[in-house]
């Protein structure tokens, strides 16, 4: 009984027509193929997924970027308002509110 080598199954393009088996040593059976550690479909869920994360996690800074902006530009918005009349009740506490906002803002953007 000879036991034939496993390698894996993936089919690599390297300019010719065809593409040749990959070469790089065998890890796992999976989906009932056999594969390399680089094609291991594990290997390349796991690699998927890490990358979805960071992108998930750059989109969340980015929106908490544009939250700040926001806040920031209804801080001018109000404090145009407050100068006008600094003495107005209603002006400072509108200020003291975009202020406040801005403060939440930027603290939500660095817990990220
Ligand atoms: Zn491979």
């Amino acid at each position: 009984m000879t036991e034939e080598k496993k390698r894996c199954a993936k089919r690599v393009y390297n300019g010719s027509f065809r593409g040749s088996l990959c070469s790089k040593p065998y890890f796992a059976t999976e989906d009932g193929g056999d594969w390399c550690k680089v094609h291991a479909p594990s290997t390349i869920k796991a690699k998927n997924e890490k990358r979805e994360a960071l992108w998930a996690k750059q989109r969340k800074q980015r929106e908490a970027g544009y939250a700040i902006g926001d806040a920031q530009r209804a801080v001018i918005d109000v404090a145009k308002g407050w100068i006008s009349d600094p003495g107005d009740e209603l002006n400072i506490r509108a200020l003291k509110r975009a202020i406040q906002d801005l403060i939440d803002a930027e603290n939500k953007a660095k817990a990220l």
